[in-house]
């Protein structure tokens, strides 16, 4: 029976497909049986490509039996943010602006995973053009937390973060401009990785902010995130800011310990107005299991992480509307014809796009313009160098930065959408991270109570640049610490046959 499978981690379902413990086709199909069991109530779909699904799992079973070397992903169902350009596949972000885009190319990401052997399932649901902490960005209709129905998945990555977490598939990819893989993750109770700005392309993904944005993938183990990382990384032609670096062995580097591990604590942003009692207590739990495994805990200075939302905000959003300009109806994008071409960019752009993207262009147009742009862009720039160089102080004194993801649990659908600074107050202990271009982890670390219900929370885990290697050991010896996390499951998974 393939359906015992599901829910396994990715490199294990590899390692059965290659054993002939099951063959691709019949794990595909449990996963696909698993996604229609519960994909009406989560929906964290937005396109299923079944026929294509099918044809690489057969061609990965074909492969097999013809006594093959398959590679570390063959046979391995993996769902991709809508973000990602996908030859073949609808990718649309989102937005009503790319509806009907088929790709003609394929992009890096996909690229890669298939030559890995995975079996891409589909498109991932998401915030509008990545903009957003809910999933409630856009046109489509929301994504749920498996974890409680009532509640966002968080944002943008929120349909694959909430797909990994329904065990629907066990890995999926996410993009993070300010957060957008490591919130979600916390908020559904999976592994996710934001990686060194520059280890991994950013061709074929589509534009946000394009200094901040990077890809990474989402799991339900640490180790999972190292095997996809490896496959991810590397240089690559189309994207000239992805560094040249040898990747090193992640996996190994799951074998670590955390002993000898210098932990760096930012005191001063455990007295933030607005961080969840519960929260607190799950990050001080993390700090006290760390320092027993052996980790040393030493009190770091941040002084410019309080003005980190308001930089990332001037930054992302002019960086956005100069993106998204080339989303004029006539060169690319969805069309409102008029004989009056001023007219048919306004129309066009008023109607493709939502209220959340609109904000952002009119802010980035804003903080852009002649007269503005040395008070907000400029000053920003200046900002984000300042925070950046407080990291590299911070970081003589340890190995990482330990850290919550987000000062809350969850929130409700609905809770915070006509309350847009709200939201982005809540990106907080998140968006210095891409402003410093560091890689980050957020591992599971425990529930806290949001009213009555209880939900998941993550820790994060700060390097140095291009030092992954260092929050796979301590994240795999922490999640090694924690096994009874991965006993609890999203109770909803009772229904799919679990
Ligand atoms: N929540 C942040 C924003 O709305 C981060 C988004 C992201 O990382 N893509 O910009």
């Amino acid at each position: 029976m393939a359906a015992e499978f599901v829910g396994m981690g990715a490199a294990r379902l590899a390692a059965a497909v290659a054993e002939g413990e099951v063959t691709a086709a019949a794990l595909l199909e449990a996963h696909l049986d698993r996604i229609s069991a519960l994909d009406g109530e989560v929906r964290a779909w937005r396109h299923l490509d079944l026929e294509g699904a099918r044809a690489q799992a057969a061609a990965v079973d074909a492969a097999r039996a013809r006594g093959e070397r398959l590679g570390p992903l063959a046979g391995v169902p993996v769902g991709l943010k809508d973000i990602f350009v996908v030859e073949g596949m609808p990718t649309q972000c989102s937005s009503r602006m790319l509806e009907g885009w088929v790709p003609g190319y394929q992009g890096t990401h996909a690229q890669r995973m298939r030559e890995a052997g995975a079996v891409l399932v589909g498109k991932l649901a998401m915030d509008e053009f990545a903009m957003g902490s809910s999933n409630e960005n856009g046109p489509d209709p929301s994504v749920h937390n498996p974890w409680d129905l009532d509640f966002v998945p968080g944002g943008s990555s929120g349909g694959s973060a909430a797909a990994v977490a329904a065990r629907m598939v066990p890995l999926s990819l996410g993009s993070d401009t300010g957060g957008s893989i490591r919130q979600p993750a916390s908020f559904c109770g999976v592994a996710g990785l934001k990686p060194s700005y520059g280890r991994v392309s950013r061709a074929g993904m589509i534009a946000f902010a394009s200094s901040l944005d990077q890809a990474g993938p989402m799991a339900l183990e640490v180790e999972d995130l190292a095997l996809a990382l490896e496959l991810l990384a590397g240089a690559d032609p189309k994207d000239a800011s992805c560094v040249d670096l040898p990747v090193p062995d992640l996996r190994a580097a799951c074998r670590g310990e955390l002993a000898g591990m210098r932990v760096g604590l930012h005191r001063a942003a455990l007295g933030l107005e607005g961080l969840d009692a519960g929260v607190r207590a799950c990050f001080e739990d993390a700090i006290a299991r760390m320092r027993e495994a052996g980790a040393e805990i030493v009190d770091i200075e941040l002084p410019h992480f309080d003005a980190a939302v308001a930089c990332y905000y001037v930054l992302c959003t002019a960086e956005a509307a100069s993106n998204l300009a080339r989303y004029d109806g006539l060169r690319f994008g969805h069309r409102v014809p008029d004989a009056d071409l001023e007219v048919q960019y306004a129309k066009s752009r008023a109607s493709g796009f939502g209220d959340e993207v609109k904000r952002r262009i009119m802010l980035g147009t804003f903080v852009l313009r002649a007269d503005s742009y040395e008070a907000y862009y400029g000053r920003a720039m200046k900002v984000r160098r300042k925070i950046a160089e407080d990291y590299t102080a911070a970081f003589a004194r340890c190995d990482l930065i330990a850290s919550p993801v987000s000062p809350v649990a969850g929130f409700r659908l609905g809770e915070r959408v006509d309350d847009p600074l709200a939201m982005y107050l809540s990106d907080v202990f998140t968006v210095g991270v891409n402003l410093a271009g560091l890689p980050a982890l957020s591992v599971p670390s425990g529930f806290a109570k949001v009213g009555e219900r209880e939900l998941p929370v993550g820790l994060q885990l700060i390097a140095p640049a291009f030092e992954e290697a260092r929050l796979f050991r301590a994240g795999a010896a922490f999640e090694r610490l924690t096994p009874a996390l991965r006993e609890r499951v999203p109770p909803l998974l009772a229904k799919g046959g679990a």
